[in-house]
């Protein structure tokens, strides 16, 4: 490590709250798809800021609206109409079935949203008691206390932050029997990932999707769809939802929206949307005007270049390459899967290693629950770029590091 880099770590360590385990890079400029440390090694991203910077870093484009806009209106607050932020929500509904959108700051803040959103209509709307939202086990939803609740995970997310607020209820993944049992005259709504992420990269299965649809429908429970990382075209559909064939009543967006910039939404349908009313709800920096116009160039972008075909032809590559390297190392690659540019490799030996390994040859990607490598690449990465990780993966692979 560069003297630079040690200096830096002193600093933050001395000033910087200790939540993250941090990669051993301190980042300084990003292009498409390359990042460049302090001692200016280029690296090639496969995490694109964790399914944050979609359409890669520092555009041109991006910076342009981003600079142009700020000349002309960063904040008035939500006390006024404003032309960025119903153009933004405009161009949403139309990629989707929802029709009103609720903008804020993050991903848990948007499912913060969603969750009050569903027991508020249950309250005012359908004058029924229901409040208790259920969730699947390995899900995750955020950090702030409602939707670290609802997160189907134990340990340091949930340790030492009681009492946790009441109304939620985690199931088995994958599992109709434990879900039809777990819903009661109370369940307010069904919130699930369709591709978990943090979770490992897995996605649902169809017949359990359309079963989950079943008992909504039948027990008058609405579905929420935590597409916080897997929307914006990330698994190859505007929606992962949409690979389903489903409507959600509620879904999220976040990471991806204003391609780096914070910025989360909220959108229902019609009909559940009846469940805020004025003053029911409110930020004071969401849909503001400068994220709104980024987020709608983001939009554009999506749309013009079909983002969202790129994301499954350019899966298809990854799947097929990684399985050729899974044909070369069956003993150390379990499974490969995902859903688009959402992609897991899981191996069968310890990942920490294996990751460090991809890290020194100048590949950033991410590891999730302990041995699973989770790419989710801008997605205007190249085959040459894909080439060129999964043959640094078989090299690590074919080492002794490994
Ligand atoms: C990242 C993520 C969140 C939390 O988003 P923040 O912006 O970090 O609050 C919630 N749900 C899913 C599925 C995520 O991937």
């Amino acid at each position: 490590m560069s003297q630079k880099f040690d200096e830096m770590v002193k600093r933050e360590n001395s000033v910087i709250c200790s939540t993250y385990g941090r990669y051993p890079v301190a980042v300084s400029h990003g292009r498409d798809c390359r990042l460049y440390d302090l001692d200016g090694n280029e690296y090639i991203d496969f995490l694109a800021g964790i399914a944050v910077c979609s359409l890669g870093h520092s555009r041109e484009d991006l910076a342009d609206v981003m600079a142009e806009q700020a000349r002309k209106l960063v904040h008035a607050s939500n006390l006024f109409y404003q032309a960025p932020q119903i153009e933004l929500a405009e161009k949403l509904v139309a990629t989707c079935g929802a029709d009103k959108v609720f903008f804020c700051n993050s991903g848990a803040e948007a499912n913060e949203g969603a969750i009050k959103l569903a027991r508020r209509y249950m309250r005012k709307v359908r004058n029924e008691d229901r409040y208790e939202i259920i969730t699947l086990a390995r899900s995750f939803h955020g950090r702030t206390l409602s939707t670290l609740t609802a997160t189907g995970q134990t340990g340091l997310i949930k340790d030492g932050f009681e009492p946790l607020p009441q109304g939620f209820l985690t199931v088995p993944f994958n599992d109709i029997e434990a879900l039809q049992q777990a819903v009661t005259p109370q369940t307010a709504a069904i919130m699930m990932e369709m591709v978990q992420g943090e979770g490992g990269v897995r996605p649902l299965e169809p017949a359990y999707v359309n079963a989950v649809m079943d008992i909504c429908r039948k027990n008058g429970v609405l579905l929420i769809v935590d597409e916080v990382q897997s929307g914006m075209c990330r698994t190859g559909k505007f929606w992962a939802h949409q690979h389903y064939g489903i409507t959600p009543d509620i879904f999220t967006s976040a990471k991806a929206l204003a391609n780096g910039l914070p910025m989360g939404a909220v959108l229902a349908t019609d009909e559940v949307a009846k469940g805020f009313a004025p003053g029911s709800h409110a930020t004071t920096f969401g849909g503001g005007a400068l994220v709104s116009a980024v987020a709608s160039k983001v939009l554009d972008i999506m749309n013009e270049q079909d983002m969202a075909e790129r994301a499954r032809e350019m899966g298809e590559f990854v799947k097929a390459e990684a399985l050729k390297l899974k044909e070369r190392h069956p003993d150390k690659i379990q499974g490969v899967r995902g859903l688009g540019l959402m992609f897991g490799i899981e191996l069968s030996v310890e990942g920490k290693p294996v990751w460090n390994g991809l890290l020194e040859r100048r590949f950033i990607c991410n590891l999730t629950q302990g041995r699973i490598l989770r790419l989710v690449p801008p997605l205007t990465i190249t085959r040459d770029d894909v080439r060129a990780f999964m043959a640094a993966l078989d090299d690590v692979l074919s080492s002794p590091e490994a």
